[in-house]
């Protein structure tokens, strides 16, 4: 009886264990100082991850810089600037073609227009050059989002404002027992977003009015994508304080970094989740 009662106790130890995530940061043209501790304490609200940061060395450290991915269950990136050491771009590599999770939050996805294997992660992105030899934007045609290789600038966003998510795939498991539609606070809504678009699913969107500066487009937000055997959650939302400590980002948020880490999604979706009518700030009061 002693190896099945070992096992037992093994699996009940496994399944209370924390889901460890890193998140970096360090450089963005984004107040990442204020926003890294917000998206801190949203991982902690569910009890179910445990949360560390690596920021980026100043200096000469930076070329020596090299977090230990391989630690961690899922990496989040509030990270746009300077390109990642080799040894460290080649480590994150390893780690998500292995099954590694990725999250990439707003401007995380402007970042390394030079780097191929990011940009298969993350499938779209914006800025920095990104053009038509970036790849195509999605577009919803007919219902199903479509590659469009129209030659233009990759990466735009008209004036801020709040606006509602739309549900585009409501069977993912980040997206079950959510609203088909809910309003989101006060954010940059990308637009124009570019990339190899490979293994995508738009999880939701959100129309870019023209009225606003934006395209008249439904514009990708919410991606799930593969990278080898890793799991990666592209959302492009979250530009400042206003938009990360919004009820439907932080939940989203929550329920993206565990499937990204694990496949699975364990998290009830709030009662008080926003519906389309009103966005609510997080956290809950
Ligand atoms: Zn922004």
């Amino acid at each position: 009886m002693k190896p099945l009662i070992a096992i037992l106790a093994l699996a009940t130890f496994a399944s209370a264990a924390p889901i460890k995530v890193l998140i970096v940061d360090g450089q963005n043209n984004h107040d990442w100082k204020r926003t890294t501790p917000v998206l801190k304490a949203i991982l902690e609200e569910p009890g179910v991850f445990s949360v560390e940061v690596a920021t980026s060395p100043g200096g000469g450290e930076f070329a020596a810089w090299l977090p230990k991915f391989s630690d961690y269950a899922v990496v989040v990136s509030n990270y746009n600037g300077k390109l990642w050491p080799d040894a460290m771009r080649d480590a994150f590599e390893k780690f998500v073609s292995e099954g590694g999770g990725f999250v990439s939050v707003h401007a995380a996805d402007n970042s390394f227009p030079e780097w191929k294997a990011y940009n298969e992660m993350i499938g779209l992105g914006g800025w920095g050059g990104r053009n038509e030899k970036s790849g195509p934007y999605l577009r919803l045609r007919d219902g199903k989002w479509t590659p469009d290789t129209t030659p233009g600038a990759g990466g735009s966003h008209g004036s801020q404002h709040e606006f509602p998510m739309n549900t585009r795939t409501p069977e993912h498991p980040i997206m079950a027992g959510l609203p088909a539609a809910w309003m989101h606070r006060q954010d940059e809504l990308y637009n124009r977003l570019r990339g190899p678009a490979n293994n995508v699913t738009v999880l939701a969107s959100a129309m870019s009015p023209k009225n606003k500066g934006g395209t008249g487009e439904e514009e990708p937000l919410i991606m799930a994508i593969t990278f080898g055997k890793g799991r990666v959650l592209h959302n492009a939302l979250g530009h400042g304080m206003e938009a990360v400590q919004c009820k439907g980002f932080a939940v989203t948020l929550q329920r993206g970094v565990e499937w990204a880490a694990t496949g699975k999604v364990t998290q009830k979706v709030p009662a008080d989740f926003p519906d389309a009518t009103a966005s609510k700030v997080w956290p809950t009061k």
